[in-house]
């Protein structure tokens, strides 16, 4: 018997481990593929990610693997510099291959006591009142007290749930891969530019190979990956030639398809990333909504098989982060409306490329694509209650760096206050030195402000709120 089952080890599924065993839940991660991804897409980190793995001090891992590029020009390709007083101590993009995102979540979370176990699909689900029933390819049955789906698009466990995925389909559908080329890297570069059209490149990405993307003919069923063929009757259609490609390390295909699942939680099982969110990769937001979610409803479902979850907490995933992927795919729509050919769209994307020059016009849509801008509605209070908080100046270096364990913090200025029958879940560090404009602020475990405020009995009310009820 598992604490939670996890299908699905993606970037989402490896950041919910990590996050379910800061609290020591017993968590099983099962993937249906029996080798990590071979797949080579460069993803950027934005600044919100970037901030979360610092948190949990994973940051200086990471960055050696990637490059750091400028804050700039993500919403809808338009080239404008980076906007000023961008407040983040990580104001920039980590391009970085996913592969490598990826297997360093997973070795973090197997370091912090997960099992991983790979070659196990998930292929059916039953749940009652004490926990789900999980059965695996093969007949295999695990049981668990809850169930989450990080499955991906085609997310199994969404399908089992019967919950809905509405949204529009892909219009258009893009080859990508990796292959060896049979023509000399001059002759790559001079057609490149000459037919210079979207979705369409010849990029070396090293020993001699391609990445290679290119227009598909149309939108398949996308249940087979494409063939080589598919690529070079491709690549003769848009370039006229197909630059002699051959021996492939790796063939994939992606479409422009918007959808939203209609509900995140049925009783004790839940969805998080691309199972349940999907957009088109402009601004390059996925996998970072899906590590977002992660690191949302980890602490939450901790809490609830921990035993101290107030009774509506576990709720709150959905009403916090439904609406933040419905405003991500709100901005892919437009994003994707700005790169239409046609002279409406033109029009428009002429008229934000010089509202743009205005920093405030250019700061509000980098911290819409870098989710810095995100803020959960907790009721009624000043603006930073329910937004993150940046990683400010203490005493002993950076606040980031007092949160790797995940618990809640109070950071007090006033040294007046306590935290009382809530330290086995919250810190509280005393600094009249904070960087702080307001007196003290309660942290969730995920960075954002739940409390402010200089009084104690109100804070305890903020304390039952989200870390339940005081022990002793
Ligand atoms: C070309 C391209 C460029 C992109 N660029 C960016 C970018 O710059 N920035 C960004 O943030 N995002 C980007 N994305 C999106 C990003 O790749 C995805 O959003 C991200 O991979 C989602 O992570 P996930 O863990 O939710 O799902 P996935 O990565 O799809 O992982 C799901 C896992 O579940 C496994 N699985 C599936 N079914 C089962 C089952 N039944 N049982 C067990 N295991 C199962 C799969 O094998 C897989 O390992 C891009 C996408 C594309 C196509």
């Amino acid at each position: 018997m598992f604490d939670v089952i996890i299908a699905g080890c993606g970037p989402t599924g490896a950041m919910l481990a990590a996050e379910l065993r800061l609290h020591d839940v017993r968590v099983l991660v099962l993937e249906q593929e029996t080798e990590p991804t071979s797949f080579v897409r460069i993803v950027g980190l934005h600044i919100r990610s970037l901030e979360l793995m610092a948190m949990r001090g994973l940051l200086d891992r990471i960055l050696p693997h990637g490059r750091q590029r400028p804050a700039a020009g993500f919403f809808a390709a338009i080239p404008k510099p980076a906007p000023k007083g961008l407040d983040s101590a990580y104001a920039y993009l980590l391009g970085i291959p996913q592969p490598v995102i990826e297997q360093l979540l997973e070795a973090h979370a197997i370091e912090l006591g997960a099992q991983v176990r790979r070659g196990r699909a998930v292929t059916g689900l039953e749940q009652d009142d004490d926990g789900v029933t999980v059965e695996l390819a093969g007949g295999q049955r695990l049981r668990s007290r809850y169930l989450v789906g990080c499955d991906g698009a085609r997310s199994t466990v969404r399908k089992l749930l019967g919950v809905g995925f509405p949204g529009e389909p892909a219009r258009t559908e893009t080859l990508m891969g990796e292959m060896a080329v049979g023509v000399p890297p001059e002759e790559i570069a001079a057609k490149v530019a000459e037919v210079r059209q979207q979705r369409f490149w010849l990029r070396p990405s090293g020993a001699g190979n391609y990445s290679v993307v290119v227009p598909a003919a149309g939108v398949s069923d996308r249940s087979a990956p494409p063939t080589l063929e598919d690529f070079k009757s491709q690549l003769r259609t848009v370039a006229g030639t197909d630059f002699g490609v051959h021996s492939p390390r790796w063939l994939s295909r992606f479409g422009d398809a918007t959808r939203l699942a209609e509900r995140y939680r049925v009783g004790r099982v839940l969805l998080a990333g691309d199972a349940a969110h999907i957009h088109p990769p402009t601004g390059g937001q996925g996998l970072n909504l899906g590590v977002q979610d992660a690191f949302n409803l980890g602490w939450k479902l901790a809490a609830q098989v921990r035993g101290w979850a107030p009774e509506t907490l576990l709720d709150t995933y959905q009403a916090e982060r439904h609406p933040v992927a419905a405003d991500v795919l709100d901005n892919t729509r437009a994003q994707m409306e700005l790169s239409s050919a046609e002279p409406g769209p033109q029009a428009v994307r002429r008229l934000l490329t010089e509202l743009m020059d205005f920093d405030e016009v250019n700061r509000y849509l980098i911290e819409k694509i870098t989710a810095i801008d995100v803020r959960y509605d907790l009721g009624e209070g000043p603006d930073l209650l329910g937004r993150r908080l940046p990683d400010v100046d203490v005493q002993q270096g950076r606040l980031y760096g007092l949160l790797h364990r995940g618990r809640g913090l109070l950071l007090d200025r006033t040294g007046r206050l306590t935290v009382g029958g809530w330290s086995d879940r919250v810190d509280h560090l005393a600094d009249p030195t904070a960087a702080l404009d307001v007196p003290c602020v309660l942290l969730r475990p995920d960075g954002h402000v739940a409390w402010i405020g200089d009084d104690q009995q109100d804070l305890d009310g903020h304390l039952a709120r989200w870390f339940g009820n005081p022990t002793g």
